[in-house]
């Protein structure tokens, strides 16, 4: 078994990337996808943990993208790590990131919360800064007694210290990782995808649909394989892990989705032949 989409403390998970691999490795997995939010800072030691743990380490990353509902997450997979097309594309976001990170935080102080920049610098400590290490900061200064809580009550969409990234279209996205030889799979997309989403998104090149995922119950499973295999499109899947504490049932642990090595067999098999 497999699982194509997790995340180290390069983004938002609590592993460092090594230890990311070292649980997969545990997990019986024969390989992953390491897939952070706008880095591939993780990968150098995740391929390295996988080359002593024997499992194959495919160089992943989740990307946000605009949609008519406002964000969709996009899954680029077999990245060349040093390419500076890509690298220059990513460091651009994990900007925007820190620019709505510093936003975030000055909504949140006219709200009356003692929360600072440093404090949320010091929760990412190098990492891509996402809303996750904000909701550490106000569970950490005690603004509020869980991470959900801050989510629900300050930082989730339309919640009063939500400020949007700037998001770079699907074509755009899709265009970069081609370019550089990689392929894309739509992420965690439940009830949004139908036919007519879906075509659009392949004819602007979508390689694969993200099936299986904690999110998605058995009948959002099922629409979504029916409209992968209907439209020609593979399918991904994973955990989506970022840490044991969000685990909520076994579909969310590592290696949890069950997918299986032949799906990784199909996606790279499509994968662009690109110079150099
Ligand atoms: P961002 O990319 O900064 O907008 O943050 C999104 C990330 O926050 C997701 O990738 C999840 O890891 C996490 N997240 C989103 N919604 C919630 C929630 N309700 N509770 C906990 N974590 C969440
Ligand atoms: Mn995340
Ligand atoms: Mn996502
Ligand atoms: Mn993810």
């Amino acid at each position: 078994m497999i699982d194509l989409h997790m995340h180290s403390t390069a983004s938002d998970g609590a592993l460092p990337p090594e230890e990311v691999v070292g649980r997969a490795a545990s997990a019986g997995l024969s390989a992953i996808a390491l897939t952070d939010h706008d880095t591939l800072a993780g990968l150098p030691a995740a391929v390295e943990a996988g080359q002593r743990l024997q499992v194959r380490v495919i160089a992943g990353c989740e990307f946000s993208t605009m949609a008519p509902w406002g964000e969709m997450h996009v899954l680029g997979y077999f990245l060349p790590l040093g390419s500076d097309l890509l690298e220059e594309f990513l460091a651009n976001c994990r900007a925007d990131r820190e620019r709505r990170g510093n936003e975030i935080v000055d909504r949140l102080r006219k709200l009356g919360l003692k929360v600072t920049r440093e404090d949320i610098m010091r929760e990412a400590d190098g990492a891509s800064i996402g809303r996750p290490h904000v909701a550490r900061a106000l569970l950490r200064i005690g603004a509020v007694r869980t991470i959900q809580e801050a989510f629900d009550r300050y930082i989730g969409w339309h919640r009063p210290g939500f400020v949007e990234k700037r998001l770079p279209t699907f074509k755009a996205v899709a265009d970069l990782v081609h370019s550089v030889g990689g392929i894309v799979s739509a992420a965690h997309l439940r009830d949004r995808a139908d036919l007519a989403l879906l075509t659009d998104l392949k004819a602007q090149g979508l390689d694969a649909l993200e099936t299986r995922h904690p999110v998605h119950d058995p009948d959002q499973r099922s629409r979504l394989t029916d409209l992968a295999l209907g439209l020609g499109l593979l399918r991904s899947g994973g955990s989506d892990w970022h840490s044991d504490e969000q685990v909520q049932h076994p579909g969310a642990q590592m290696g949890g989705q069950e997918i299986p090595d032949e799906w990784l067999v199909e996606l790279e098999s499509v994968r662009p032949v690109v110079a150099g």
